[in-house]
């Protein structure tokens, strides 16, 4: 399935000179949504995965559905200060400053098996900050997967040494 027409260019999003992509489409539409879930767990083949982290908060979207088709658990990784329990953290560049990213200290055991999902790979500081907190906790990244990778914005380079899937590239 061609998954293109269900993402919409928005331009100026969230701040002038950014053209976002809105996956809304795609989640509205019952075909493109069962399809695209369908794809994302295709990237895993036959992996052994024991956690699958999605990332806040379109992250959280897909990655619960993979987590119980592969009979993983599903852990979150949040914005700082949305978590309730002992928390492990991570801070990366944003355009402006700095973000950070956390998530619970015990949410992954040594030696687990982990694949990452998140909507967008852009310029990949998220993605390179979640890594770094699964990896903290003892946790081994198996795969990134992400609906769209914006390659312009070079995510990939932050990304290097791991397994990355996408469905959608521009
Ligand atoms: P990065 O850290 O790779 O620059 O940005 C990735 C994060 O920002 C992801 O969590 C993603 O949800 C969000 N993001 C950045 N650009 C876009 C975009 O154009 N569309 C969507 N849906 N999310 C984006």
């Amino acid at each position: 399935m061609d998954f293109g027409p269900y993402i919409r260019d928005i331009e100026n999003f969230p701040k002038p000179g950014v053209v976002f992509k809105d996956i809304t489409p795609l989640l509205k539409d019952p075909e493109a949504f069962q399809k695209a879930g369908d794809a994302l767990l295709a990237f895993t083949g036959n992996m052994k995965i024991d956690k699958v982290v999605g990332v806040d908060s379109r992250g959280f979207i897909f990655a619960p559905m993979l987590a119980e088709k592969l009979g993983a658990g599903f852990v979150t990784v949040r914005k700082s200060g949305k978590l309730p329990y002992t928390t492990v953290s991570e801070s990366y560049d944003l355009e402006y400053g700095t973000g950070t990213l956390e998530i619970h200290a015990d949410a992954i055991e040594k030696g687990e098996k982990v694949l990452i999902h998140d909507d967008v790979l852009a310029t990949g500081g998220t993605a390179q900050a979640v890594c770094k907190l699964v990896e903290k906790l003892g946790g081994e990244v198996v795969q990134c997967n992400f609906l769209i990778e914006l390659t312009f914005l070079n995510g990939a380079e932050k990304l290097k040494g791991y397994h990355k899937k996408v469905l959608l590239q521009y």
